[in-house]
């Protein structure tokens, strides 16, 4: 199939699991017909010899060029004093919004059916801001007696302390980005979730935010829910949700509750996305004991791929890719341990087998 238009996109196969899981994902992601121009990078523990640094500035700057990037997961090196290069990833090209779509495909091994929401996570705020004082240090005593004083109310000398920020300029964005993903792909609801019952200045603040922006999109219903009560929510009856944007803290939560409702780490997709930028990868890390073997799930980056596509406005190739990954799941032959009835299952095949059996399904889609 001959196209007008190559993508050109930095692919970053990551570590451990990554390599594998990427080269999967890319052989897809061709036979789909789109064209991509990969723009590899590499980056994680393998290149630190090499660069000094996890996360070379030239992968930066290719991202930021291509304004795309598909990556696997990356290992966080412990006791290194190197952050983690996903959380820097996001930070340095101002990726906003973790976006996890949370769906159940028939065949997927779960206590769920009918699971279809999809989470806006902001990504820079709140307890996550990094603002910490460390027990016992002589600024901490410092602050605890400004607090104490400004506050009048006493915290403990022994306490450590997390500061959690949450703006109006962050919240704006983050919500008015959940409403532009319900308009853009016919989505009917968007619920806020929140504790501001309890913090009234910062959740209260978010809630706030959320409704005021909510009054632009008169065509989407709008909610709000306290995450607790939410939580309970989603596990009786998560068809009832949508959309959901929250906080840093609780979409990092709730982001790993829906996963556990639509399967597991295997296959959650997800992407980081900023006004410039968007780095599409799994939600699993890099699971360095399986490295190498060909074994583990590649349907989750897979997933992100087909997200990709679709903000790539490849809504064709997309749902070709998706009815793809979908009748390999409910086949239940080209599948993963993870995917099977036991994890021992002698039929279960390789992260490259998978790949094999999605291109077939794409192939006889035509
Ligand atoms: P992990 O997700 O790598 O692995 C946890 C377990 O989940 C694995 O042992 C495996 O049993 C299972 N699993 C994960 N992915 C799977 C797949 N595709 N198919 C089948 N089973 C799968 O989590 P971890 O062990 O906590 O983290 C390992 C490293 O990855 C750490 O260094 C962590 O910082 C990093 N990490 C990176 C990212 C990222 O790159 N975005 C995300 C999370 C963790």
């Amino acid at each position: 199939m001959t196209r007008a238009v190559t993508y050109r996109v930095t692919f970053i196969p990551g570590d451990g699991v990554g390599p594998e899981l990427s080269e999967a994902t890319r052989r897809v992601l061709e036979a789909t017909g789109v064209a991509f121009d990969w723009d590899l990078q590499e980056a994680g523990a393998d290149v630190m010899h090499r660069y000094g640094t996890p996360l070379p500035e030239h992968v930066l700057e290719s991202i930021r060029t291509n304004g795309i990037a598909i990556k696997g997961p990356i290992t966080t090196p412990i006791g290194t004093g190197f952050r983690s290069v996903n959380v820097a990833l996001r930070k340095e090209l101002d990726l906003y919004c973790c976006l996890r779509p949370c769906k159940w495909y028939p065949g997927v091994r779960s206590r769920y059916r009918e699971v279809d929401l999809v989470i806006c996570r902001e990504n820079h705020e709140d307890l996550y801001a990094g603002i910490e004082f460390e027990q016992g240090e002589p600024e901490t005593l410092e602050l605890i007696e400004f607090i104490s004083k400004l506050a009048g109310k006493p915290i403990r000398q022994d306490s450590g302390i997390s500061i959690k920020p949450i703006s109006v300029t962050g919240t704006k964005r983050i919500v008015h980005y959940a409403f532009d993903y319900a308009r853009r792909y016919g989505r009917k609801k968007v619920t806020a979730v929140h504790k501001a019952n309890i913090m009234k200045y910062s959740d209260g603040l978010f809630l706030a935010t959320a409704q005021e922006v909510a009054t632009e999109y008169p065509d989407i219903a709008f909610e709000d829910r306290i995450v607790d009560n939410l939580s309970m929510q989603l596990v009786q009856r998560p068809e009832e949700y949508d959309v959901l944007v929250l906080p840093n803290l609780y979409g990092d939560i709730v982001s790993d509750l829906c996963a556990g409702l639509i399967g597991g780490l295997g296959v959650a997709p997800g992407a980081n996305i900023g006004d410039h930028a968007a780095v599409f990868e799994a939600t699993h890390g890099s699971a360095p004991k399986y490295r190498g073997q060909n074994k583990v799930n590649p349907m989750a980056m897979m997933f992100s791929g087909m997200l990709m596509l679709r903000h790539l406005g490849e809504d064709e190739a997309a749902d070709r890719l998706e009815r793809a990954l979908a009748a390999v799941i409910a086949e239940g032959t080209y599948v993963t341990y993870d995917m099977k009835p036991t994890r021992e299952d002698p039929t279960a095949v390789g992260t490259s087998q998978v790949a094999d059996g999605v291109i077939q399904q794409l192939e006889s889609q035509g």
